[in-house]
């Protein structure tokens, strides 16, 4: 082991500081397999405390650090890029108790959103936030990435959701404000600074957090449209007409032929249909005949209705099993955007028009949180340009009053992008921001920002 792997040892317990290449490669690896640079070794602090003696034994030997949660994360944050030491947070699993009249709960960075589900569902709460890696994702990760989910547009990103938090800094400083009060203004926001910093500003150990109430009654349907445009008005009349509404995702008819294909899932309906809505409510009281009557006010084609829980779930499967259907196709370029509803239907348009001019074989698939118009597009086999067409095709967002990076970050591989999105004066706000939390730069380098040559 490395002298820095000793000074480790003696802060986690030489158990926790793992420097042999077997089990190192874990870490270097992201959930699709995706293999990164080689760690100098992986460590798993137990504590916040042990979280701090590690930042300080890193920025004493001046060795970078990358803060790993459930390793869900798409844009390659978590990933080592080479000679870093990968912060494990998984040994950071306490949650506290329910604060059922104030609706908050405390947990360590590395709980598991499933976990905090099935902690807080049985009082009647539920957490804001909801996403289909749900069993791995954690609290820490997904306030990095500032996560958003299928419920975004109701309770809002993992931003709204951090009431109080606690970090440490690159040096070892623990920073703490877990007052858990919604009217905070005592100063600058440590928790809104921290939601999307992924990893650059401080290593997140502990949070307290909002909760909303868990509704029992659900209804799900999933409605066949004739064009993305319809799928559009049809979010309109939901959000008028139902306000239990809970979750609205889109996809169009590739990513359903890949998700069937894949998973060995039997067609919704008999024909194919250019857009398709996933549509939940949830409320106190059964809200199917709300659901129901608004989409009576619709242009639905066909609907399937889910009668039960094994219906719903039977319909959620298509949605929730698509992102790895699609990523099967290992795409040319990916697209994480956000955009205003007016700009969705013309982006999609951009795609078909993107692969009429392309040769045959390529293709793309696409699915949604429409409720918050939040697209993510694969497309593959391209024989033109790649670069050029992502850059076209961000430049249209960007010009539709839209968002490069919707909610899996910035991460390593969307670097060149923010410059495309970001006016240079806010791009100095972010570095000197950087510079001041992190003056060494040894909390993700190559994150959010290029990664200083090495001299
Ligand atoms: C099937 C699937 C579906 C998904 N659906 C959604 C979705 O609907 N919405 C959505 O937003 N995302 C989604 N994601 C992406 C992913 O789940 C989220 O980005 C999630 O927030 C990542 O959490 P994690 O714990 O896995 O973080 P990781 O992947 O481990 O890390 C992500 C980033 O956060 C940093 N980080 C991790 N922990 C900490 C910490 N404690 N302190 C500081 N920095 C830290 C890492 O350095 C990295 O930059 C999906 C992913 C998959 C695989």
């Amino acid at each position: 082991m490395t002298g820095l792997g000793d000074r480790l040892a003696a802060v986690v317990g030489a158990e926790h500081v793992l420097a042999d290449e077997d089990v190192r490669a874990a870490y270097e690896h992201d959930w699709k397999g995706t293999r990164g640079g080689a760690a100098l070794l992986a460590v798993r602090p137990g504590s916040t405390g042990e979280v701090a003696g590690v930042l300080r034994c890193c920025s004493e030997a001046g060795v970078a650090v990358v803060p790993r949660g459930g390793n869900t994360g798409l844009a390659g944050g978590a990933l080592p890029r080479g000679g870093e030491v990968v912060l494990s947070l998984e040994r950071l699993r306490a949650v506290g108790p329910v604060e059922v009249a104030d609706a908050l709960v405390e947990a360590e960075a590395g709980v598991t959103l499933a976990r905090l589900q099935e902690h807080v569902r049985p009082e009647g709460l539920d957490f804001g936030v909801d996403l289909g890696a749900r069993d791995a994702a954690t609290v820490g990760g997904m306030i990095a990435t500032n996560a958003g989910g299928i419920h975004a547009f109701r309770h809002g990103t993992m931003r709204a959701q951090v009431r109080g938090i606690e970090a440490v800094l690159a040096d070892g400083t623990v920073v703490r404000r877990l007052t858990g009060v919604l009217k905070d203004n005592a100063g600058y926001d440590l928790p809104g600074l921290l939601a999307g910093s992924e990893g650059t500003l401080a290593v997140v150990t502990r949070a307290r957090l909002r909760l909303v109430p868990f509704h029992r009654a659900r209804a799900t349907v999933l409605v066949a449209l004739a064009s993305v445009d319809a799928g559009v008005r049809l979010l309109g009349v939901l959000l008028a007409r139902v306000p239990a509404l809970d979750a609205v995702e889109i996809f169009g008819t590739r990513a359903l032929e890949l998700v069937c294909a894949s998973a060995c899932l039997p067609r919704p309906f008999p024909r194919p249909y250019p857009a398709y809505v996933l549509v939940e409510a949830a409320a106190h009281d059964d809200p199917l005949d709300q659901l129901v009557a608004a989409l009576d006010h619709t242009d639905a084609v066909d609907s399937v209705v889910a009668a039960d829980a094994a219906g719903r779930e039977r319909l959620w499967a298509y949605r929730e099993l698509m992102p790895e259907a699609m990523g099967r196709q290992a795409p040319s370029v990916h697209f994480d955007i956000c955009l205003p509803r007016s700009g969705i239907a013309v982006f999609e348009k951009a795609i078909q028009q993107v692969l009429r001019s392309e040769a045959a074989g390529a293709g793309a698939a696409w699915l949604g949180h429409l409720g918050d118009g939040n697209l993510h597009v694969g497309i593959w086999g391209l024989a033109g340009d790649r670069a050029a067409l992502e850059r076209r095709l961000l430049q249209l967002t960007v010009s539709l009053g839209g968002s490069v990076s919707a909610e899996h970050g910035v991460g390593t591989r969307k670097v060149h992008m923010l410059p495309w999105a970001r006016e240079p004066a806010d791009l100095a706000v972010m570095q000197a921001l950087k510079r001041a939390l992190d003056p060494q730069g040894i909390l993700n380098p190559g994150v959010l920002f290029p990664a200083a040559p090495s001299s």
